[in-house]
């Protein structure tokens, strides 16, 4: 029975899950969750989940399967600034590159303070 419970979530070829899969005592050093990736100052990047994590949830009530996806640390990105997050989302051709306001002027490809303030 111990064993069982052991083993249950142990399946490093994902050929039973689909994914790889390991139990939380027993993930690989370089795999990280998304919170331990974001304590670390990292993004997973371009990479989907490239494994996961299956433990029994402790908490009161009937037995549940809790599970969460690891990214590998290798392929990880730095987490980006707030600025550079809303220079990734903000529609292109609207926003000032210079002070993220969204009155650009397209000719000058800035808004006018960023014009005035670059040919002072
Ligand atoms: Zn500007």
């Amino acid at each position: 029975m111990a064993r069982r419970t052991r083993t249950r979530f142990w399946d490093p070829s994902g050929r039973r899950y689909g994914i790889p899969t390991y139990p939380r005592k027993k993930i690989p050093a370089h795999l990280r969750t998304l919170r331990q990736l974001a304590a670390e100052g990292l993004r997973p990047g371009d990479q989907g989940p490239q494994a996961q994590v299956l433990w029994c949830s402790r908490v009161p009530g009937p037995p549940r399967v809790r599970a969460a996806y690891v990214y590998d640390v290798r392929l990880a990105l730095p987490k980006r600034t707030p600025g550079q997050r809303i220079r990734a989302t903000a529609p292109k051709g609207r926003t000032c590159p210079e002070c993220l306001t969204e009155a650009i002027d397209r000719r000058l490809g800035v808004c006018p303070d960023c014009a005035e303030e670059a040919a002072a």
